[in-house]
């Protein structure tokens, strides 16, 4: 385990810090942990990574902060997948509902009514939560106003990919969607890539979006399979949700299954497709997948709360970059990564028994976990070269877990306690693109209270706009 010699630049000399005395898990292709391990950052690099006793005696006179962290693990920055900023306000408006109802009736009339501004609050609001449970980076899976979105992970000092939700046909549509053509989809993301890609300091990346295939025409879909490989950036994409999607696209299209065999036919798929939830998929879908390099976001508590069992297992034996995401605050609906590794891994080792008939505890082992919300994540995203594992020339994106509480103490095995143990409180402090966005498990970017004050007041007043009214459950006196 010898670190990379350091290289300290001229531009960088100015700040130097050095995090040392921790345990390290590195993330990187030989799965490196360092017991006490020490990382050097200049500006938003990782400038060397090691042993903390050379580290230490290379780089500490040239270090302008030494901050000893015995005791604590540190990791690359969580990357979130699949989670929706503008729904944050919508969190219970749709608990226990059927999905029909759970889109027609709840979420839509509440997207279809937020203004700019209360994407921007959503975002905020959700941002913080995000921060709280180690995430740096997200992708967006498909909201309303990028540029409120964008406004509030500049402010947060995270890390995204936006996309805007984009529906060119529909039945149900609310009004103010169902005038949308294809052209001005298509206009209106090649408007937000041009505004916000590459923004804050290059914190925001722009992606496409289609919202799901029974909201979009062919036409949109390969329109916009163009557009994203010219540009090159990704499409986030909500893929074979439920059977009555399957069964659609299968009466619709004529094919033998479902979306994915539909996608694979109009040749949709690609390596920059970002597939979201994609549960029900046959073993013919999921070689379509691994054939074009297609990424798929896991959302193990959205899935069980309303889609069912994704084949995880299936697909990464097939080679498939699977991440994890935590889908939006209406469908899951905490946007805590932490809590989802717990989920991934225990829902898929469920699986194992429904599937087989026989347990299988070994199926989706910690190691893997660790590494779908990681470096898969951010292959998912293609943003490989510079996030996903703590290497020399990556950026800065770390997270700092205290172990010493009674949820992870004792820690015998450091890899496993991270998945079936650690709690989102354990996370203490998040670092971005060399910058501390968390410490002492306090935001360091936005005022805390005064966005939940201004998240409650905008959430009252949207429900109120959109009409959407809640049956009681027991009896309120
Ligand atoms: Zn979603």
């Amino acid at each position: 385990m010898e670190p990379e010699k350091a290289v300290i630049t001229t531009e960088t000399d100015s700040s130097l810090t050095i995090l040392h005395g921790a345990v390290i898990i590195t993330m990187d292709d030989d799965s490196r942990v360092f017991r006490d391990g020490a990382i050097a950052i200049a500006g938003h690099q990782i400038k060397a990574i090691g042993q903390s006793s050379q580290i230490l005696h290379q780089l500490s006179d040239f270090a302008t902060e030494i901050i000893d962290l015995h005791g604590h693990i540190l990791l690359p920055g969580f990357i979130n997948t699949h989670v929706h900023t503008s729904q944050q306000l919508a969190r219970g408006i749709a608990d226990d509902v059927d999905l029909i109802t759970w889109l027609h009736g709840r979420i839509w009339p509440y997207e279809s009514n937020m203004t700019e501004e209360d994407s921007y609050i959503s975002t905020l609001l959700c941002g913080i939560e995000l921060i709280h449970s180690g995430v740096t980076c997200f992708a967006e899976a498909g909201g309303q106003h990028v540029s409120g979105m964008a406004r509030a992970v500049k402010l947060l000092g995270l890390r995204a990919c936006l996309t805007q939700s984009t529906m060119d046909v529909g039945e149900g549509l609310p009004s103010s969607w169902a005038a949308r053509t294809t052209d001005d989809c298509i206009q209106s993301q090649k408007e937000n890539y041009d505004k916000h890609n590459n923004t804050a300091d290059g914190r925001i990346r722009v992606w496409f979006g289609i919202r799901q295939i029974m909201n979009s025409t062919e036409r949109l879909l390969l329109e916009t399979r163009d557009a994203a490989r010219d540009l090159k950036t990704g499409i986030h994409m909500h893929v074979s949700e439920i059977p009555y999607e399957n069964q659609l696209v299968m009466d619709v299209h004529k094919v033998n299954h479902g979306t994915v065999t539909y996608l694979e036919k109009i040749g949709f798929l690609q390596n920059n497709l970002l597939s979201a939830h994609t549960v029900w998929v046959d073993d013919s879908e999921i070689s379509f997948l691994s054939r074009a390099g297609v990424k798929v976001s896991h959302c193990p508590a959205a899935a069980m709360k309303m889609l069912g069992f994704a084949p995880v297992k299936e697909m990464l034996d097939a080679g498939i970059c699977v991440s994890l995401g935590t889908d939006g605050a209406p469908s899951n609906n905490r946007m805590s990564i932490v809590d989802e590794m717990y989920i991934a891994s225990l829902i898929n080792k469920g699986r194992e028994v429904y599937t087989k008939g026989t347990t299988d505890p070994t199926a989706l082992p910690a190691e893997t976990i660790l590494r779908m919300v990681t470096i898969n994540g951010a292959k998912s995203i293609l943003w490989d070269n510079e996030l996903g594992s703590l290497e020399v020339g990556k950026k800065a994106d770390i997270v700092v877990v205290n172990p010493s509480s009674w949820t992870m103490v004792p820690v015998h095995d450091c890899i496993s306690t991270m998945v079936y143990c650690m709690r989102t409180e354990n996370v203490v402090a998040v670092m971005c693109n060399g910058v501390w966005i968390m410490k002492d498990r306090k935001i360091q970017t936005v005022d805390e209270e005064e966005v939940i004050s201004k998240a409650k007041e905008a959430s009252v007043e949207l429900i109120k706009r959109a009409g959407i009214r809640l049956s009681s459950r027991m009896s309120f006196i």
